[in-house]
């Protein structure tokens, strides 16, 4: 077959290709290894030598010529396929929604249920951003840079140094003091980011840390505050307890601990048959914390107090795998 001929069948077989599977066929039987363009590019050794270089010229300008009309075609077939799906797709987003417009999302709910039990305390809602520096995520929270709460293993890096995925709600804790003098009252609602990964993990969850700074703060006024908070919650008078505990933001620190809601403290898989669940960690914010916001510690106490909204709505609506929430299956939203 001549260069002529070729040129005029690939132009004959890329105008009647009717789809990118079929202009892949087109491609592949001109330009592929075995394809009638490489082909004739090899005869150039029955070529007399003084006419190999203009037939070697010729070949690449076929090959360009091939490799033209395919790429036009092909941006032609990608359009029209867009095109066509647009318009089997398209959908009249005026049109009235008939019954139910859908419904908040659990965690939405519980969210929403926490930061109102708050703010019936008196506590403010403060907010601050998910790409934080390093220094209020750590540094400021008197987390010393040996610490493995920074392990590579627990979080995020950002490509820009001295930034991470905040790994807890805190750091709007340290934005607030930084910003605001005592008294300070102040719950922190937000999406934290950490690499862990299973049934009661996932790498993005929810946290509402709570802070009081102020002459008087103490731990009672704390456990007075939380369990009134788990009760509401809860609505039931459940049994709270505070167990002793170590964070390096908080001294002293604990662990709350509500009677099973699942078996009433009867022993469950939930509760691996200890009639306690962990809800919450709390204590006195640690001297350094407040002194590195600049706040007087001769004159200011505070305490502060950190909770999963996962975990909480998990244990409100009894559901048993976090991942339920992410899945965004319509029949389990439904339930809602
Ligand atoms: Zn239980």
């Amino acid at each position: 077959m001549n260069l002529e001929d070729i040129r005029e069948e690939a132009l004959k077989d890329v105008n009647s290709a009717n789809s990118l599977q079929e202009l892949q066929n087109v491609r592949s039987k001109y330009l592929g290894k075995k394809g009638l363009v490489s082909s004739a590019l090899k005869r150039i050794k029955d070529i007399p030598p003084e006419e190999r270089k203009e037939f070697g010229r010729k070949v690449n300008e076929l090959k360009e010529f091939v490799e033209d009309i395919i790429q036009k075609k092909e941006e032609e077939l990608k359009r029209r396929e867009l095109e066509e799906k647009l318009s089997k797709e398209w959908m009249d987003l005026t049109v009235p929604v008939r019954g139910t417009a859908g419904s908040l999302h659990p965690i939405t709910i519980t969210l929403k249920r926490i930061v109102n039990i708050f703010r019936g305390m008196g506590f403010s809602v403060e907010e601050g951003p998910e790409v934080e520096l390093e220094e209020y995520n750590f540094d400021k929270l008197n987390i010393p840079p040996d610490h493995p709460a920074r392990d590579m293993q627990d979080t995020f890096y950002v490509n820009k140094p001295g930034y991470l995925l905040r790994t807890h709600t805190s750091p709007v804790q340290i934005r607030t003091m930084l910003k605001q003098k005592p008294p300070i009252q102040m719950i922190a609602p937000g999406k934290v980011y950490r690499r862990d990964d299973d049934p009661t993990h996932s790498p993005m969850f929810h946290q509402v840390e709570g802070l009081v700074v102020n002459e008087q703060a103490n731990f009672k006024h704390m456990k007075y505050v939380i369990q009134e908070f788990l009760r509401e919650f809860f609505q039931t008078d459940l049994p709270v307890r505070f167990r002793t505990s170590y964070f390096p933001f908080t001294e002293p620190s604990a662990e709350v601990d509500i009677g099973c809601v699942i078996c009433h403290q009867e022993g469950c898989r939930v509760c691996k048959d200890t009639g306690w669940l962990e809800v919450m960690g709390c204590g006195m914010v640690h001297p350094n914390v407040l002194e590195a916001c600049g706040i007087d510690t001769d004159l200011y106490q505070g305490f502060a107090f950190g909770m999963g909204v996962e975990r909480l709505a998990m244990l409100l609506f009894g559901i048993d795998n976090i991942k339920l929430f992410y899945e965004n299956d319509v029949r389990f939203l439904r339930q809602f």
